[in-house]
């Protein structure tokens, strides 16, 4: 069985080289990332540059997606090198110059901190909390102590501090617009206009990207309906987040922000130690196993691996064995909605599961107005679970209508037909979807109909006496959103 929810790769030392990527992409992975937080503009500009070739050579459309790093605060140069804070302790924190205890980079962000705020260092392991102000500089208290070094990261939970581009953030937004990113993902945004500002500087420089907003702040989580609405899609960055939210929180929130893109037909990316041990292991360990498959029961559109193929030692396993447990989980899935395989009692569990062939989920709480096109998704949905052998198939602009059949999860699968080469490789992280660059615009009707039969055919999509259900939007040469359902029987021989 094909499989559904989509893969992303991180690529890094241990998957950048031409045979690397081919091995990556054959072995599953559907959307490269680019983590700027790391590397150099012409690491990745040659990185990006050799994915899309690979990406060409197999046939494949291939988005890559580049990762901003985002408003990061350091530590900045301890000049006596790395030293232990103990429990009680109390120091203070600044500028290098104004003689702080613990120097920090851009010292700018401490007069946004209040009292009783947190200062979390090196991924939560050492807690400070501030007691008071003292001019330029902030004393505080160790609550957790342990080992600090330069350069170490801090997180500041209960900051309502005002989201900021930086310069790195502004250049490698250049970048992306120069090297025609797919998408960009947005660091450290805490609300809706964070996103929107990203959004603006993009245009100020070139062409729209479509940006995916990472949840990983604690004032993020306060609006997660706000932030959806902003983004083209979402992901959950459980790294940073479980440090700025306990982590007993973050399986409910991963529920939470999965379902908040699903309302808003928004994919959603679960990213962070999915299968963390294979960075040094060959084989997962079971809650690992776990993680991923019950990221599938969540609903999410794409699954991530950071470190495993950026610089573990098993990056094409990895992805393969991340492949195996998707498909593994959605042909459960499959059979507890059909009936097949599900202990009475754990006969709800279906309506948490999304859809099946002949029982889909064409009522799912969606957010904002309805459009035609969800009317026609559903309606196509439906009509294709009601059919045997069918696959239902779009024409998109900007991958609108995509989006909206994803929204319903049908369990045929969905081809989706694009005259744009950038559109068809977004398309591509869609849930169950796969894109179809057509190199030609089709002028009516019947053609269009006659263009999917003979390219289905030809890529083996569709065999004779199979339906296609094509949604479309008419008339074609005023290229309106989707408003059109046709169902054609392909004739048997
Ligand atoms: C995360 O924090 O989970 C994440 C994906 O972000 P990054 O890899 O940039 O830390």
């Amino acid at each position: 069985m094909e499989r559904r929810a989509k893969i992303v790769a991180t690529l890094g030392p241990a998957s950048s080289d031409e045979a690397a990527l081919a091995a990556l992409l054959r072995a599953g992975a559907d959307v490269l990332r680019l983590n700027l937080s790391h590397g150099t503009p012409e690491s990745h500009r040659a990185t990006l540059r050799r994915a899309r070739e690979v990406a060409a050579e197999l046939g494949r459309q291939v988005p890559v997606l580049l990762d901003l790093m985002g408003p990061r605060y350091r530590l900045g140069q301890l000049a006596e090198g790395p030293r232990r804070l103990r429990r009680g302790e109390r120091l203070t924190i600044g500028d290098p110059g104004d003689g702080a205890d613990l120097p920090v980079d851009d010292p700018g962000f401490l007069r946004h901190l209040r009292a009783g705020e947190r200062v979390l260092i090196d991924n939560g392991l050492v807690e400070l909390e501030v007691i008071a102000k003292r001019g330029r500089k902030l004393s505080a208290r160790v609550v957790h102590g342990g080992p600090v070094a330069t350069r170490k990261g801090i997180n500041l939970p209960d900051s309502k501090l005002p989201f900021t581009i930086s310069e790195k953030d502004r250049a490698d937004i250049a970048f992306a617009v120069e090297e025609g990113a797919d998408y960009l993902a947005a660091s450290y945004i805490g609300r809706g206009r964070d996103v929107e500002a990203i959004r603006q500087e993009v245009l100020a420089r070139g062409p729209a990207i479509p940006i995916v907003a990472k949840l990983e702040r604690a004032v993020a989580v306060e609006h997660i309906d706000e932030i959806v609405a902003a983004a083209d899609a979402v992901m959950v960055a459980r790294g940073d987040l479980g440090v700025e939210v306990p982590l007993h929180q973050v399986p409910v929130l991963q529920k939470r922000i999965i379902a908040a893109g699903r309302r808003a037909g928004k994919p959603v990316i679960v990213a962070t130690q999915m299968l963390e041990s294979m960075m040094e292991q060959p084989r997962p360990t079971r809650a690992e196993s776990s993680d991923v498959a019950n990221a599938v029961f969540d609903g999410a559109d794409a699954l991530m691996l950071s470190g495993e193929t950026a610089a573990g030692r098993h990056p094409v396993e990895a992805v393969r064995t991340m492949a195996r447990i998707v498909v593994e989980a959605e042909e459960y899935r499959r059979r507890v909605l059909e009936g097949a395989d599900a202990p009475r009692d754990l006969s709800r569990l279906a309506s948490h599961l999304g859809t099946a062939p002949r029982r889909p989920d064409l009522e799912p709480e969606l957010a904002g107005a309805i459009e035609i096109a969800d009317v026609i998704a559903a309606a196509a949905v439906h009509a294709a679970s009601k059919l045997d052998d069918s696959v239902i198939v779009a024409f998109s602009q900007g991958g609108f209508t995509a989006r909206r059949i994803a929204r319903y999860r049908p369990l045929v699968p969905t081809l989706v037909f694009t005259t744009d080469e950038r559109v068809a490789r977004r398309i591509q992280l869609i849930w169950g979807t796969r894109p179809i660059h057509l190199d030609r615009e089709v002028q009516h009707r019947d053609d269009l109909v006659q263009v999917v039969e003979r390219e289905l055919l030809i890529r083996r999509l569709i065999r004779p006496g199979e339906c296609i259900v094509l949604l479309m939007g008419f008339p074609i040469q005023e290229r309106p959103l989707t408003n059109l359902l046709r169902i054609h029987r392909v004739p048997r021989g």
